[in-house]
């Protein structure tokens, strides 16, 4: 091909890949590249993913029909080692909300240090509406068709919207039984009983607190009595909330899919369980008042934690947003035009790829007590994590003082550094 021809080429967005999502991963990452000073073939190396597999999984429902649901797995980059990534179960699922959740995966790992690159995956279909055995062959058919591209040295899934420790213990049965012997290390986020760790559950929403404490410290103010919104009360959402309360925090009001609840005089976490466990759901907790969750992204508060899912927070309600500090639990939550309007005005975003790096960086311990068969105890994950947290949280902020970067860019500065080196010494093959 000639040089002009592969101009023309350069930056054409494949088809499948054209995707909101996709192209807000593919912005933040133009945005950074030259800040990041790295060269344009390595740049143009980065701005896709490496490898996309796209499958059909037959299911036999309960009522005896079929259904075929189509699922998707993404590597972005395996440049630092094995890829790492969730899979989720969502009716928005496509191969390029995958590809963008893929590459923020190889930033995310990149920033914290860890070994890998970055991958996704998910299955679009409407979680809510299959009993367990219809996700039980669901799962288990999906790992079947991945087989031939994860392995604990290739790819590595683990949990993210919809699917939970349940799924993951599926997943690595249905890979040992077709390898003859047991393979914990090929999913992370499994139950303790199959090689899980302690504390992984919880360590996004640790990790995103972690964050917001430093963060918080750094701009003068303390968690002491701060009013606290958090959007998604799932596996992240619900221990971001418990962890902020921990901490002397007002959580205030919180949402699932269905809509929000707000108490201004703060809400009790433990009762609020209790209500969840026995009810399903958050709406009716008594004391509360119901919120939509477009009015609880705009409610007053200190600590807006976002923790659903992505692109809530876009160029219609950035300026609207009334908190003095927003954390990213969830990834993609904030669009391009959104993140442009807060930092005009003078709100902090606690950007994704750093926010919620707890729930990899305990997977990775994960990976490595499974791969030494040698557990380790809660004391000696949450002390390595609060270190790997905290260490990323002072490198980003400094960059972005010493640069005067947003805390994003000023992530995503470090993080495609980081792959870009490994990048160029490797060389490209052959
Ligand atoms: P989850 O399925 O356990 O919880 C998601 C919560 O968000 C639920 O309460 C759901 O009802 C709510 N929700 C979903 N769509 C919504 C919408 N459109 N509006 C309002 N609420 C909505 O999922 P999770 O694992 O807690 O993941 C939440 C986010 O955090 C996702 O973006 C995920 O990629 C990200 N994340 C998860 C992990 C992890 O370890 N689980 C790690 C890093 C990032």
């Amino acid at each position: 091909m000639s040089s002009e021809a592969a101009t023309a080429v350069r930056g054409d967005l494949p088809p499948e890949l054209d995707d909101p999502l996709f192209r807000t991963a593919l912005g933040q990452l133009d945005g950074a590249l030259e800040r990041a000073g790295v060269s344009d073939s390595v740049a143009e190396v980065l701005r896709f993913p490496e490898r996309a597999l796209s499958v059909a999984i037959p299911v036999r429902l309960d009522d005896g029909t079929l259904a075929v649901f189509p699922g998707y797995r993404v590597q972005h980059s395996s440049v630092l080692g094995p890829t790492k990534g969730g899979v989720r179960y969502d009716t928005a699922v496509t191969l390029g909300e995958c590809a963008a959740l893929a590459m923020w995966m190889t930033w995310k790992c990149a920033l914290l240090g860890l070994p890998y690159g970055g991958a996704k995956g998910g299955v679009r279909c409407d979680p809510r509406s299959l009993s367990l055995v219809e996700r039980e062959r669901l799962t288990r058919r999906f790992t079947s068709e991945l087989l031939p591209i994860i392995g604990p040295q290739r790819d590595i899934p683990a949990p993210d919207m919809a699917t939970d420790a349940q799924t993951m213990a599926w997943m690595m049965d249905t890979y040992s039984m077709q390898v003859g012997h047991a393979v914990p290390e090929i999913v992370t986020g499994k139950p303790l009983s199959v090689g899980g760790s302690v504390l992984r559950p919880e360590a996004t929403g640790i990790g995103v607190v972690m964050v917001v404490e430093g963060a918080v410290e750094r701009l003068g103010w303390t968690l002491d009595g701060a009013r606290c919104v958090v959007q998604g009360f799932g596996k992240v959402g619900a221990i971001a909330a418990a962890e902020l309360a921990a901490r002397g925090a007002r959580v205030t009001a919180v949402s699932d899919i269905e809509g929000g609840i707000h108490a201004e005089g703060g809400l009790d976490l433990a009762a609020l369980d209790a209500w969840l466990r026995e009810t399903g759901g958050i709406a009716g907790f008594e004391g509360s008042q119901r919120v939509t969750n477009a009015e609880l992204l705009e409610l007053d508060c200190d600590v807006l934690v976002l923790a659903a899912t992505e692109r809530q927070v876009t160029e219609a309600n950035a300026g609207l947003i009334s908190a003095r500090l927003v954390a990213e639990g969830a990834n993609g939550p904030t669009t391009l035009e959104a993140d442009e309007i807060l930092f005009a005005r003078g709100i902090p975003v606690l950007p994704d790829i750093l926010t919620n790096a707890g729930g990899v960086a305990v997977s990775y311990f994960e990976w490595v007590q499974d791969l030494q068969r040698l557990f380790w105890g809660p004391d000696e994950i949450r002390t390595r994590l609060g270190d790997l947290m905290r260490d990323a949280l002072e490198r980003v902020w400094a960059l972005a003082e010493a640069e005067e970067l947003t805390l994003r860019s000023a992530a995503l500065v470090q993080s495609i550094r980081h792959v870009a080196a490994a990048l160029q010494s490797r060389g490209v093959y052959p």
